[in-house]
């Protein structure tokens, strides 16, 4: 069994930490909040005294922290955990911070000859309590391996996404569609009820349909992944329809923001010339605004 040091002990790192104990490690814990610190040593976790004492001599040091400053500062502060990590400590940072801060917190440890991983986690308290988490993990693939113990303890799910800092873009790239499709969602939902539909009807045909089941396997896998912008849904029919919903919903006096944004996306894509093509390629017009190189379809 490992010994690791677990720094932050909020609704996340408490009942990630338990896990940790209750699997058998031994696990040194600290957090500003006292009360945190105690609640996880009654339950078999040592307190230490300091950040530094937690991460000191461990095999394992795992941080989960509100957000990038906290890593920073917990890391690189006064008193610093970063020169008590040892050379043969593999760091973890589990918390969601920013893609630079992560880039510039493994660029100063690997000055400092100190091995890190960023692997931030998909799930709330409840999943980390039933070591239920998704674990996106970004560095070198030996580290991630190293891990296991750590992983599969809180973790139902380990997936390795590249170099360092690929498991925080990941994260954030999820986060960034789940986040703006609850709005969608709620949206979507209230349109629905200001219409006089009977909602409970309503999530039941979303559900079944593009909607509630989304583009990433489904149209997009048909037409713009293979390749294949003809229409199977013309993009100007798009276009229509969610105007149409747009102006009714304006009448309803119902907020539509995301659609609204949508909406300048569809305009974007007609000048680009894809009215004709299939729905889907509204991504090919973002990804030309991002100036990515290649094209998603052959012409
Ligand atoms: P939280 O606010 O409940 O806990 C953060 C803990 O960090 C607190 O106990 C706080 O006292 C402690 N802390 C802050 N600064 C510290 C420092 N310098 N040194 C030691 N301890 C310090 O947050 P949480 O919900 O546990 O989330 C932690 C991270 O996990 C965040 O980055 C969050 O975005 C991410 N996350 C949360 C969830 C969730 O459902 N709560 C799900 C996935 C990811």
């Amino acid at each position: 069994m490992a010994s690791i040091g677990f720094i932050g002990l909020g609704r996340m790192g408490s009942a990630m930490s338990r896990r940790l104990i209750d699997v058998g490690h031994e696990v040194w814990v600290f957090d500003i909040n006292p009360v945190a610190v105690k609640s996880i040593a009654d339950v078999g976790g040592h307190a230490a005294a300091s950040a530094a004492e937690a991460a000191s001599h461990r095999d394992f040091v795992v941080t989960m922290l509100p957000n990038g400053p906290d890593v920073e500062e917990t890391l690189f502060g006064i008193p610093d955990v970063a020169s008590a990590l040892a050379k043969n400590t593999l760091y973890i940072d589990m918390s969601t911070i920013a893609p630079d801060a992560t880039d510039k917190i493994a660029r100063r440890l690997s000055d400092m000859g100190v091995r890190m991983i960023d692997a931030p986690v998909g799930g709330t308290s409840e999943f980390a309590e039933r070591g239920q988490l998704l674990i996106l993990a970004g560095g070198d693939p030996r580290d991630v391996e190293t891990a296991r113990p750590v992983f599969d303890a809180v973790g139902r799910e380990i997936i390795y996404c590249g170099p360092s800092g690929a498991g925080t873009r990941t994260k954030l790239v999820n986060n960034y569609m789940s986040t703006a499709l609850n709005v969608l969602t709620a949206e979507a939902l209230t349109f629905a009820e200001a219409a006089g539909l009977d909602l409970e009807r309503t999530v039941k045909i979303l559900t079944g349909t593009t909607a509630g089941k989304g583009f990433l396997t489904g149209a997009y896998d048909r037409k713009i992944f293979s390749g294949d912008i003809s229409p199977e849904f013309g993009l100007g029919l798009a276009s229509k329809d969610l105007n149409l919903a747009l102006t009714y919903g304006a009448n309803l006096n119902v907020s539509l923001g995301v659609g609204a944004a949508a909406s300048q996306v569809y305009a974007m894509s007609r000048a680009d010339g894809f009215t004709q093509n299939d729905w889907s390629a509204v991504f090919e017009t973002l990804r030309l605004k991002a100036a990515l190189p290649g094209k998603t379809f052959n012409a």
